[in-house]
């Protein structure tokens, strides 16, 4: 095992955005030198504001840092006299600015005309300051400043729903982070559609959000492989919730029922909560739609190799038994603990290269090899849940490409996963049967009434 193999791909994004940071705190020490007299920096303050009203009336998605310069050499002149007369009066002590491409927060603090010793206290030791650290184009920062001119409080909003905050607390110099969520409004929006191709295609024509496409892709994943299993005239249905904030879409929620037709079977999940509270999706009859197994431990991966009792090894090139099943996917791609169970291995082993296997009681016992690095937490000894990562596609050990070597077995012998009966997870507990018949029969019979109701509306 090596240590370099651990990271996850998706940390390697982050030394830039330390390099845009430290950038910009490079720039505002240079900015500082350039400008170290007090008079210099409150007529500056005040151009920027002067500018600022104004474009808050006419341009704001516009104020940039040019925009400023620009009409900072052509007012400069008239400006200075009363700048420094009228310092205090014109000081806004609510500042609104709009990132412009490539500002980093030391930028937007300089042009806030903010001290990097006040910076420093804002984002010091505040875990969750550094959500105002990501920006993005367009968006809007607001500094509110008390009458001595010392920040107060910074906020953002993130998107639709959220706004974030770091505020000074009353007694120290230490800023406190909070975020406000608006209130949604949640609508269950009806969808269908046929498989002409893609999956992700079909649904797309469908109307249906991506992840809501996932969640059903999830939902009926113990039962149907997504990636081998769908043919043209599949169709499907379903139920889902749509989050709207003032009648715009924001956001969506959890799919409630959905029906897949799948080569002329007909599987149907519907969404039950119990009463404790616990989620999760059954047949119409009450049976768990979660099995003690996934079928396929990689999303959407096509199978480049099935198992069999003897093939031509593709670099040894013997005639070999393959005792799992290969899935080819891209460099990174996720890969899911099949079951739960403890991990009795997370190292390297041989021709397998990088290889987790799992203990999942009951005599079954999983295998994942050729992985480029481990998902952090998963170590020998350690336990994983169902579909949780454990590690990342790639082509370590024996191996011509990226792809998962999967291998299953049952009592130590290896069996075929994709052939196999896999055992199933509770149905409906007895106490719960009544109501859960209810909610299945309540939310199938809106799902046929919005089919029949868009039947009639297509004819
Ligand atoms: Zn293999």
């Amino acid at each position: 095992m090596t240590m370099t193999q651990n990271t996850p791909p998706t940390q390697q994004a982050y030394p830039k955005r330390h390099l845009f940071a430290a950038s910009g705190v490079a720039l505002l020490c240079l900015s500082l030198i350039i400008y170290p007299s007090r008079e210099v920096e409150a007529k500056k303050t005040f151009i920027t504001i002067e500018l600022e009203e104004q474009a808050n009336e006419q341009v704001t998605d516009f104020l940039d840092e040019q925009l400023i310069e620009t009409a900072h050499d052509t007012v400069e002149d008239s400006a200075q006299e009363v700048a420094v007369e009228e310092d205090v009066d014109t000081f806004e002590y609510n500042k609104t600015l709009t990132v412009a491409s490539g500002d980093t927060l030391s930028v937007l603090f300089n042009k806030a005309g903010i001290s990097s010793t006040v910076m420093h206290q804002v984002l010091d030791k505040n875990k969750d300051a550094k959500r105002f650290v990501s920006l993005k184009p367009g968006q809007q920062i607001n500094f509110e400043f008390d009458q001595d001119q010392t920040l107060q409080s910074l906020s953002s909003q993130v998107s639709a729903l959220e706004t974030i905050y770091l505020e000074k607390q009353a007694d120290s110099n230490t800023f406190k982070f909070r975020n406000e969520l608006a209130t949604t409004e949640i609508k269950e929006k009806f969808a269908k559609g046929t498989i002409t191709g893609a999956f992700f295609n079909a649904t797309n024509q469908a109307g249906v959000p991506y992840s809501i496409a996932h969640d059903m892709a999830n939902i009926f994943g113990y039962d149907i492989d997504f990636a081998q299993d769908l043919r043209t005239g599949d169709t499907f249905e379903l139920l889902y919730e749509e989050k709207t904030l003032d009648n715009k879409t924001v956001g969506t929620g959890k799919v409630l029922t959905a029906r897949f037709t799948n080569r002329g079977k007909v599987y149907t999940a519907v969404r039950y909560t119990d009463k404790q509270g616990n989620s999760s999706y059954y047949s119409a009859n009450g049976s768990s739609l979660r099995k003690a197994f996934i079928r396929t431990p990689v999303d959407f991966a096509r199978i480049s190799s099935r198992f069999s009792n003897g093939r031509k090894h593709p670099i040894l090139n013997k005639i070999r038994a393959h005792k799992g099943v290969d899935y080819a996917a891209p460099r990174g791609t996720p890969i899911k603990a099949a079951g739960d169970g403890r991990v009795t291995l997370a190292g390297r082993k041989g021709g397998y290269g990088n290889t987790v296997v799992i203990k999942h009681g009951q005599g079954y016992q999983t295998l994942y090899a050729h992985m480029q690095g481990f998902a952090k937490g998963v170590r020998a000894g350690g336990s994983v849940k169902q579909g949780q990562t454990i590690g990342y596609i790639g082509t370590t050990g024996l191996s011509t490409g990226p792809h998962l070597h999967y291998e299953f077995q049952v009592n130590g012998i290896h069996v075929d996963p994709l052939s196999q009966k896999l055992p199933t997870a509770d149905p409906i507990h007895a106490s719960e049967k009544q109501r859960f018949a209810n909610t299945s029969k309540t939310l199938l019979a809106k799902l046929d009434a919005k089919k029949d109701s868009q039947i009639a509306l297509n004819e």
